[in-house]
Order: structure tokens, then C-alpha cells, then sequence
């Protein structure tokens, strides 16, 4: 966990551009964004990916998508926007703490993968 560099962005041991906190959820700017508006929206508890969503965590998951609906209103996106999870080696995850992708801004293209 100590070598994750998304908790070490939560942490604030590595700068990112904030857009919002509470108590179980961080969210931040992509660095590479891939559409007008690209925030990554993660638990501050250190879940490496989706395949580890069980029981004892899904709440915090529950805890994103309500920020995630705050965070699209904060930025907007009032004509709807997507949610991205890539999970694991063939999802094309890179960072191993979960995070769900929000992109919007824009008329986003139809292809899924
Ligand atoms: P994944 O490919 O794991 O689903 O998404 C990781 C995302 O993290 C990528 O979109 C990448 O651009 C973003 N990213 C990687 N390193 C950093 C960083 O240091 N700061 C920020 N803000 N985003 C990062
Ligand atoms: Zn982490």
C-alpha cells in the first residue's frame, strides 16, 4: 500500500488537482485527460480493483457514486456523462487503487472499447 501512488496523492505526498473530499472518497484531475472534463473518483481505503468489491467495502463504493453525482453537478455536466472502471491486466488498469473514471464535457463517442 506505501508504494501506491494514488494513496500517496490522497495523502497529499504527491501534489494532484482536487476537486473533491469528504470522508471516505478522494477525487481528483486525470493528468492525461481523455475528454474536457476527466476526474478519477477513488475510496480513501486502499481497494487495489473491482474484482476485490465484496461485503466488507462495497459500501465505499456507494460512497463514490454518491460523490460522483456530486462531483458531475459541481462540473456541469448536466447533459450526462460516462463512468469508467478498468479492471485488472485486460481492463487496462495501470494504478492498482480502484477508481472510477469520469469523463464529460463533451458528446462522448458511441464505442465502448
Ligand atoms: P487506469 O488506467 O488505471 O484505469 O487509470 C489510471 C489513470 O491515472 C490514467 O488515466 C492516468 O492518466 C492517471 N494518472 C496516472 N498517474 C497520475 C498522476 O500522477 N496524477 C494524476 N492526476 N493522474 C494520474
Ligand atoms: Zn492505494
Amino acid at each position: 500500500m506505501n508504494d501506491c501512488l494514488f494513496c500517496k496523492i490522497i495523502t497529499g505526498d504527491i501534489p494532484c488537482s482536487k476537486v473533491y473530499e469528504d470522508e471516505f472518497v478522494f477525487a481528483f484531475r486525470d493528468i492525461n485527460p481523455q475528454a474536457p472534463v476527466h476526474v478519477l473518483v477513488l475510496p480513501k481505503e486502499h481497494i487495489c480493483c473491482a474484482d476485490k468489491i465484496d461485503g466488507t467495502n462495497s459500501h465505499l463504493v456507494a460512497k463514490c457514486f454518491e460523490a460522483i453525482a456530486k462531483i458531475a453537478s459541481a462540473e456541469g455536466l448536466t447533459n450526462g456523462y460516462r463512468v469508467i472502471n478498468n479492471c485488472g491486466e485486460d481492463g487496462g488498469q495501470t494504478v492498482k487503487h480502484l477508481h472510477f473514471h469520469v469523463l464529460g464535457g463533451e458528446k462522448l463517442s458511441e464505442k465502448m472499447a
